[in-house]
């Protein structure tokens, strides 16, 4: 994993779009899954409570299952069709505040009476619930610092709920019970990394070009979108630039497809190395990129596009350098509601380059 694929593990900034909207539809997915198995099990559940404690035990167990339920069946309803990390986010909290008050109750509740025997056995399976609720957090693909932010209130209401109790309970119990709770929420913290792990993967596979690792034309259309409205909202300067390599078929049909490809992946490597950080390459068609410069003007885009023509776009097998006609395009140059007409804009500039020689760039008329 790269370094910035480790701090997606670790924090929710910067994360790909494609990664939230997957994250969100797997979170949220999973909540109404679990609402609804709740939904169903909790008031279930009254049976074995009126079969194992008195009547004056199981009446507010029966009512607070009942809230429970009601509960549980609004978060289903509601979480229907959420499109944001934050509505994923909200959802998972409502899902996990149920449970944690059923517990603040049940736990209060049972301490006004003496059970003994298999009632108290039985009793202590409301004492394991914040164990379960931490230990449900495994399915979940968070990061790092969510499952912090999602265990953390989990373990100051055990703290509460032992102080509660404090005056029958003895501090190496209430010490070992917090120190279980920690234990479970690393496990799960663990558990959401990789499947967050794994998802990074997968999004980058279905993001990526597999042959010149460039974003593909899918993905960077997605992207060039964002970035346009995000450079619109802001008054942000945003260039592109339009790439296409010279007779590059003259490199198939003299050198052989394989050498083509070859040739392909350096001179996207020889692009890559000079591009900041935020810069996006994106592969357009066969051998021609698409090059989003967010944040940067049209002087500056300039200055960059001739740093890379300078250091060249590697070689073809006979030696001979590989050049590129670039059409560079920037918003303000074009007043536009869409980021197609800028792409147009640079395609066309890319087109005069041939025309006019080829190996060169055109940034305006
Ligand atoms: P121009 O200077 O006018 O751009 O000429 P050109 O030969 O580069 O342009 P043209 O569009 O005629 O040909 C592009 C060639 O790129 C044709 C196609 O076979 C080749 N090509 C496209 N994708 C790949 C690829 O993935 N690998 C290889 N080896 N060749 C590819
Ligand atoms: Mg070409
Ligand atoms: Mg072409």
């Amino acid at each position: 994993m790269s370094g910035q694929e480790i701090g997606w593990l670790l924090r929710p900034r910067e994360h790909l779009s494609l990664l939230s909207t997957r994250r969100t539809t797997i979170i949220v997915t999973r909540v109404r899954l679990i609402a609804g198995l709740f939904a169903v099990f909790t008031p279930l559940w009254i049976i074995a409570d009126i079969s194992a404690f008195p009547s004056e035990v199981w009446h507010g167990l029966a009512a607070a299952r009942l809230l429970a339920t009601a509960a549980f069946v609004a978060i289903l309803v509601s979480a229907k069709s959420m499109d944001s990390i934050h509505n994923a986010y909200r959802s998972l909290a409502m899902l996990l505040a149920v449970p944690m008050l059923f517990f603040l109750f049940s736990y209060q509740h049972m301490a006004q009476f003496e059970l003994h025997g298999f009632q108290a056995a039985f009793s202590t399976g409301y004492a394991f619930l914040p164990f379960v609720v931490v230990a449900g957090l495994s399915i979940f693909p968070l990061t790092l610092i969510e499952c912090i932010c999602y265990a953390a209130p989990m373990l100051a209401l055990q703290v509460v709920a032992a102080a509660l109790r404090w005056p029958v309970l003895d501090w190496p119990t209430v010490a070992a019970s917090i120190w279980l709770l920690m234990l479970i929420t690393a496990v799960s913290a663990l558990a959401g990394l990789s499947q967050l792990a794994f998802m990074i993967v997968l999004v980058r596979e279905a993001i990526h070009d597999s042959m010149t690792g460039c974003f593909s034309r899918h993905s960077g259309e997605e992207l060039l979108e964002l970035q346009f409205i995000l450079a619109k909202r802001s008054k942000a300067s945003l260039s592109l630039a339009f790439i296409d390599l010279d007779h590059f078929k003259q490199v198939n049909d003299t050198f052989g497809h394989d050498a083509g490809d070859a040739v392909l992946i350096n001179a996207t490597a020889s692009i890559r190395d000079h591009l900041r950080m935020g810069d996006m390459l994106i592969r357009w068609g066969g051998e021609e990129f698409l090059l989003i410069m967010p944040n940067t003007d049209f002087k500056q885009a300039l200055a960059a596009l001739n740093r890379v023509r300078k250091s060249g776009f590697g070689k073809r097998p006979d030696g001979t350098p590989v050049t590129a006609s670039i059409g560079l395009a920037e918003l303000s140059q074009q007043d536009t509601e869409h980021w197609r007409d800028l792409v147009e804009l640079s395609d066309n500039r890319m087109y005069q380059a041939k025309e006019s020689g080829r190996d060169r760039i055109v940034a305006g008329n």
